[in-house]
């Protein structure tokens, strides 16, 4: 059953926030303290906050008594050992629900493959943390026509081995890096062209009933005044925020998103 009020097969609207490299501690907590209270009122979406790892405790503190969601912005996929920097999933749990995995600027900056970023989520659905795995094509490739190709090697390749029954707990961000911070979004009809593929990709390789489970989201520019129209698209679930989760606008992109999935 769907219509008004009802997710669309179980699958409930959900806004992301990556801080990025923005907010230690102090800051964090401070924000989130200006914002719960607002987005406390919106219990239809579930809200994930994904601070620099060193803030998340602090504003564990302030979320812990809502249904407001962390997440991290990676992680390694080894429980412990010799890796200098690295974060352990096994460290995430119990503060995390989420975390980030693939995000352009990991692949871009820091040479992720999406090798890596599949033993990642691979390592996430072991410790019982969800992936919000991040594909996008780069303007390059858009403009080629390439986009279909981009996707769907990132999406075979990165979300490769999942257990097909826990579907549920997985997130896809499609993210076009040409829309990433930029201000340039991608149209409402670009982004669900794009989701539709992902989706296909991912009935093939788990059936359909499993990858209408899945949540699938866009990224790239998202604002107070567009959130709706993303959120409008049925296949597309709600969005990954990058800069405009650093401010109050968060809250209108959560209420924006409410609206258009009939749940506000
Ligand atoms: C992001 O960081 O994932 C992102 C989409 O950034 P922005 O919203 O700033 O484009």
């Amino acid at each position: 059953m769907s219509g008004p009020g009802v997710p669309v097969l179980g699958r409930v609207p959900i806004v992301a926030g990556n801080w990025k490299m923005y907010y230690g501690p102090t800051e964090g907590r401070e924000f989130v303290e200006s914002i719960v209270g607002d987005l406390v009122a919106i219990p239809t979406v579930e809200v994930v906050l994904c601070p620099p790892a060193i803030t998340i405790p602090a504003v564990h503190t302030v979320t812990s008594a809502t249904h407001l969601q962390l997440g991290a912005q990676n992680m390694f996929f080894e429980d412990r050992g010799a890796f200098t920097g690295e974060i352990s999933p096994l460290m995430l749990v119990g503060l995390c629900t989420y975390v980030i995995l693939g995000h352009s600027e990991r692949r871009t900056y820091f040479g992720e493959t999406d090798a890596l970023v599949n033993r990642k989520a691979l390592a996430a659905f072991v410790h019982g943390l969800r992936p919000i795995v991040c594909v996008g094509e780069r303007l390059e490739q858009r403009d080629a026509n390439l986009t279909e190709r981009v996707i769907t090697d990132q999406v075979r390749a990165g979300l490769l081995g999942l257990p097909a029954e826990r579907l549920g707990e997985l997130v896809v961000a499609y993210e076009p890096i040409w829309a990433i911070g930029t201000g340039r979004a991608a149209t409402a009809q670009d982004a669900a062209d794009v989701v539709a593929i992902i989706r296909a990709l991912l009935a093939e390789m788990y059936g359909r009933e499993a990858a209408a489970r899945v949540r699938v989201l866009y990224g790239g520019s998202v604002t107070a005044t567009n959130a709706g129209e993303f959120a409008a698209v049925p296949d597309i679930d709600g969005s990954l925020v990058g800069g405009a989760s650093l401010k109050a606008d968060f809250i209108a992109i959560v209420r924006a998103t409410a609206q258009a999935k009939g749940v506000g």
